[in-house]
């Protein structure tokens, strides 16, 4: 029989569109909230802790069993929500998906004055085409430490009353030179520049008249100075809520869909996993944008230190082989976004199409990611790409596969060979999607529900 894909739209009932719709009013309410990933955990811990988790520093001081549910939050970037099973060394069911998103970081000395404008300075983080990020109003998020060590919250440019930031661009009467160029030259990195301020009002003779008014103002509201950017993490991403595309509403537009749209179906399933025999985990991890590292990307050791605390109280001695156990016996879903079939680059050649993703049908299974022939990818066994096959045909999810983009076309990675080294089956499952990087990304709101029902699936 031909192998077809499913298209999600023709095929749900009328009912579940209703639970699909519903779905996607909660996810757009947290892809507009969670714009970074300080915001992303503190929405999953506190969802985590309404739904009955205990803290895993609390959940030490007494007894640890089955059935219970446990949240470890890492460092206010990362989180791991585990529902235990009956014996942690028997192996793990775990879906692991990532809340960094590309931006812009500004830099820890950032404030000049040039043209009656005041700017911040930035380093861009993860993959991003920089020209992406002129013309468009920008919020700010983040963190500032003053010298003292007081922490100092900063949010604006959401609030429909907030002032937003703005990064120039060149206009086209006087950009013939500038168009010459390779688009990956079109801006420099050291040319986004957030522009902060304006007024000069007030101006002391040979001050610097708008830096200055931006210093006043930094210090009255928040009560910081500028060498408090020294100790701070101030994020920029656009401004303003995600929304609705097209006039059947059916997609979403938004910033960092990737890869908070499976970072939402993992929490949504989690909250809703039930006690069983093996241990379940919904793991949330920072900077795979990246590379992983650091102590809050999954390379670091916190997940691994989590699972040797439960499993040290919850067996009588602690062994290292239980930890070494309890990782070659999971099996993983790796959360993440792929590419999906995009039809305006089709002459690009990018997209092997009977390969790709196709938006709308589905939740996307990628056996491996990498570049330069499987380069740097976890290659999913087939017998787990049977398992996962036989959960999916059992609960009625909608998937397909995916390879991110033709043959040397480029490529990318995720988290996936990283649990799969400590020997644990892993393969990537996530959500395809249009635009991914680019300041504000398109996905479909059929999929990002069949990925919710994919983990639900997987933890049934
Ligand atoms: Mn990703
Ligand atoms: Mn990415």
């Amino acid at each position: 029989m031909k192998y077809e894909r499913t298209n999600v739209w023709e095929q749900i009932s009328d009912e579940e569109l209703q639970e699909l719709e519903a779905y996607n009013k909660e996810y757009m309410a947290f892809l507009s909230q969670a714009k970074t990933e300080r915001l992303a955990h503190d929405w999953i811990v506190k969802a985590a802790l309404e739904a009955g988790f205990k803290p895993l520093e609390e959940a030490l001081q007494g007894d640890v069993k089955p059935g219970d549910k446990i949240v470890a939050s890492n460092h206010g970037k990362g989180a791991a929500l585990f529902v235990l099973g009956e014996d942690i060394a028997e192996g793990m069911d775990i879906v692991g998906s990532h809340i960094d998103a590309p931006r812009l970081d500004i830099k820890a000395v950032p404030l000049h004055e040039e043209g009656n404008m005041a700017y911040l300075r930035t380093h861009y983080y993860g993959g991003v085409k920089l020209y992406h990020w002129l013309n468009l109003p920008l919020a700010l998020h983040g963190v500032m430490f003053k010298k003292d060590g007081t922490k100092v919250d900063i949010h604006v440019g959401e609030d429909p009353d907030d002032p937003v930031f703005y990064i120039n661009d060149l206009l086209i009467h006087l950009s013939h030179k500038l168009l010459q160029e390779k688009a990956s030259d079109v801006i420099k990195g050291e040319q986004l520049q957030v522009v902060i301020g304006h007024s000069s009002r007030g101006k002391e003779k040979d001050g610097e008249g708008v830096a200055d008014n931006v210093r006043k103002f930094l210090l009255e509201k928040y009560g910081v100075e500028e060498a408090d950017f020294m100790s701070a993490e101030l994020e920029v991403v656009p401004a303003g809520p995600a929304r609705e595309v097209g006039f059947d509403r059916s997609l979403i537009a938004g910033h960092g869909h990737d890869d908070r749209i499976c970072s939402f179906a993992n929490l949504k399933a989690v909250l809703e996993a039930q006690p069983t025999k093996r241990t379940k985990v919904g793991l949330f991890v920072d900077k795979e944008e990246v590379g992983s590292q650091g102590n809050t990307g999954m390379l670091s050791a916190f997940f691994e230190n989590a699972v040797a605390e439960l499993l040290g109280a919850m067996h009588e001695t602690y062994d290292e082989r239980y930890l070494k156990r309890a990782f070659a016996h999971s099996r993983v879903l790796s959360a993440d976004v792929t590419a999906a079939y995009d039809p305006q680059f089709e002459a690009l050649g990018v997209f092997e199409k009977q390969n790709a993703a196709m938006l709308g049908c589905g939740v996307s299974i990628s056996k491996y990611t990498g570049s330069g022939g499987k380069g740097g990818s976890n290659d999913a066994n087939a017998e787990f790409l049977s398992d996962i096959r036989q959960v999916f045909e059992r609960e009625g999810v909608i998937y397909q596969t995916a390879e991110l983009g033709a043959v040397n076309a480029g490529g990318g990675g995720t988290i996936a060979y990283i649990l799969a080294n400590a020997g644990a089956e892993v393969v990537d499952c996530g959500t395809g999607m249009l635009s991914m990087h680019a300041p504000i990304e398109l996905a479909s709101k059929a999929d990002a529900y069949e990925t919710y029902r994919a983990y639900r699936a997987f933890w049934k």
